[in-house]
């Protein structure tokens, strides 16, 4: 049984979190749903090295994992879920008998956030190779999407995609961080000109609510999605797993 009035803490651990939404999210959350003596913070940290030492000096119920840790965190945890296994990447770690597991909840969000929306779409091209982008493709397996994956270091990069790839494509989903609040003139360089209203453009980016992608994306009369719906998604799946 939880101890009365003993605070309950919980956090994002990332390198720059100034433009997060998860802290506003959560502690909105708190507020509205009277959940009391529970906070959420961010916690900076400028190497993942610095993990274990938060761990020891704070008294710590449930933290998510935002860029640059999701994969490198994974060493400091106890276990994974099957998910976050078979995908490399964690999002949310739950403290459990003094033990850390790993798991993520950006699958759930992104999955739940994209199929009100695809209507008969089935193939996507998705930009960036990150901790998201992991993510992103599991989901897609299970909605037998078939995709690309577009990398600066891999095998297709951007120069490599020609109109006839965008026509092919009908979904194009953006997990690089281009077009994001400290970047906001920056966007991932496509032959915009080949969209169509037949296609769906989707950023995990939700601030700002419009990047250039989906601006460029509605200037062509496609659909478009920012990722705040896969924010609050994953949010509450992380809140229901610190909870379980
Ligand atoms: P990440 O692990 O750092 O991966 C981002 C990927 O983007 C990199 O691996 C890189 O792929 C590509 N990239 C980075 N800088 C680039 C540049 N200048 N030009 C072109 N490509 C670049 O980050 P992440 O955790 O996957 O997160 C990615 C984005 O998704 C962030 O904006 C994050 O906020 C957002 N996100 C949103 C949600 C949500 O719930 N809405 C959830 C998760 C993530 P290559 O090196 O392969 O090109």
């Amino acid at each position: 049984m939880r101890q009365k009035n003993k605070i309950r803490t919980f956090g994002l651990i990332g390198k720059s979190l100034s433009h997060s939404f998860s802290s506003s999210y959560f502690n909105e959350k708190f507020y509205k749903e009277e959940i009391t003596n529970t906070e959420y913070i961010n916690f900076e940290l400028e190497d993942i090295s610095k993990f274990t030492q938060l761990i020891k000096t704070q008294n710590l119920s449930g933290l998510n994992v935002t860029i640059p840790y999701k994969e490198s965190v994974i060493p400091f945890l106890d276990d994974l879920s099957a998910d976050a296994k078979s995908i490399g990447a964690v999002n949310t770690i739950q403290f459990i008998n003094g033990k850390l597991i790993g798991h993520n909840t950006d699958i759930i969000g992104f999955k739940k956030s994209i199929i009100p929306i695809l209507e008969s779409r089935n193939t996507a091209l998705i930009l960036g190779d990150g901790g998201a982008a992991k993510a992103v493709k599991f989901a897609l397996n299970q909605l037998n999407i078939s995709h690309k994956t577009v990398s600066r270091k891999g095998s297709f990069n951007y120069l490599d995609i020609s109109i006839q790839t965008i026509e092919f494509y009908r979904i194009i989903i953006n997990t690089t961080p281009l077009g994001m609040a400290s970047e906001i003139a920056n966007y991932p360089k496509l032959p915009y000109e080949a969209l169509t209203e037949k296609h769906l453009l989707f950023d995990l980016i939700y601030n700002p609510s419009e990047t250039l992608f989906l601006k460029y994306g509605r200037t062509h009369n496609s659909s478009t999605k920012n990722g705040l719906e896969m924010l609050q998604i994953q949010a509450e799946a992380s809140w229901n797993i610190w909870n379980s």
